[in-house]
């Protein structure tokens, strides 16, 4: 298949990066992915945003315009042939002699993508997943989307490790987000989840599911939530870009209410579905 390497689209096998890329020493730099469904991007324009801000936080400047950017995303789509799966992208700061501190001078970020193919996990839609509990041991900037992953990756390891799908993480009380994912729960027909701060990833699909339980009059509160109220909700689910709206069905061995995908739930993966055909067609 075909990648993107800076301003080119290319044969995968021949983008190669420098090994003194700072994304690969570092980790200094930020990604994306974004779902295709028909051929066609979901929420394009919002993981756009969310990657020029992520970027500007750390003070990387694209190197060319969000539409530009857009236009040479939809050709590799169209190239690879993509209907169903996902866009990677990244941007390193650039390759530069290892020196924690930025280089100075002109170095020109790096950018990368690549697509997938990638079914609906229909499974884990019908069904929901287990999960474990575990501390969020990452750093307080968890609203940028950097390709700093440990605490993310370790977190997921030991879901893994125990066969679970995802693990729930949590600053000492409170439930802050999934190791990939963000976490809602619904209590007494009020969907909580939590607020979009320092914290927490803002997802793409959590403002999704929020607009649309606006426009249909579902309660929501967007605050923090403890693991007591975790422990006590009548449902519980995540969402992602490549999860959609997931039911957890356990967490810690212990089952969630019945045991099965509750009707809030149901209903924001109606909802959602709504979006995606509305958007991408079917
Ligand atoms: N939180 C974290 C830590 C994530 O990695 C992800 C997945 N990108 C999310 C939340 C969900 O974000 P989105 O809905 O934009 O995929």
């Amino acid at each position: 298949g075909y990648a993107i390497l800076n301003s080119e689209i290319i044969n995968r096998s021949e983008a190669k990066v420098d090994i003194e890329d700072r994304g690969y020493q570092f980790g200094d730099g930020v990604y994306e992915v974004i779902r295709v469904y028909n051929g066609k991007m979901f929420t394009g324009k919002e993981h756009m945003d969310r990657f020029i801000k992520s970027s500007e936080s750390i003070g990387i400047k694209l190197p060319f315009s969000a539409e530009n950017i857009m236009n040479m995303l939809d050709e590799l789509v169209e190239k690879n042939n993509l209907k169903l799966g996902i866009i990677y992208m990244q941007i390193t700061r650039g390759a530069a002699p290892r020196n924690h501190a930025f280089p100075v001078g002109d170095v020109t970020p790096c950018i990368t993508a690549y697509t997938k193919e990638m079914p609906i996990p229909e499974a884990n839609l019908q069904q929901g997943v287990k999960t474990i509990l575990t501390e969020d041991i990452r750093w307080l900037r968890c609203d940028i989307k950097s390709l700093n992953l440990l605490g993310n990756i370790l977190a997921k390891q030991k879901a893994a490790e125990n066969g679970c799908y995802e693990a729930i993480q949590h600053r000492g009380q409170d439930i802050t987000e999934g190791s990939s994912s963000n976490v809602f729960i619904v209590k007494n027909g009020v969907v909580i989840t939590h607020e979009s701060n320092n914290l927490i990833l803002k997802g793409i699909t959590k403002d999704v599911i929020l607009r649309v339980c606006e426009e249909k009059q579902i309660p929501v509160e967007e605050r923090t939530f403890t693991l007591e109220e975790l422990a006590q909700a009548d449902e519980v689910f995540l969402s992602s870009t490549t999860s959609e709206v997931t039911p957890i069905v356990v967490i810690d061995d212990k089952k969630v209410g019945d045991g099965v995908p509750g009707p809030v739930t149901r209903q924001l993966q109606e909802l959602f579905k709504k979006e995606i055909e509305k958007q991408c067609g079917n």
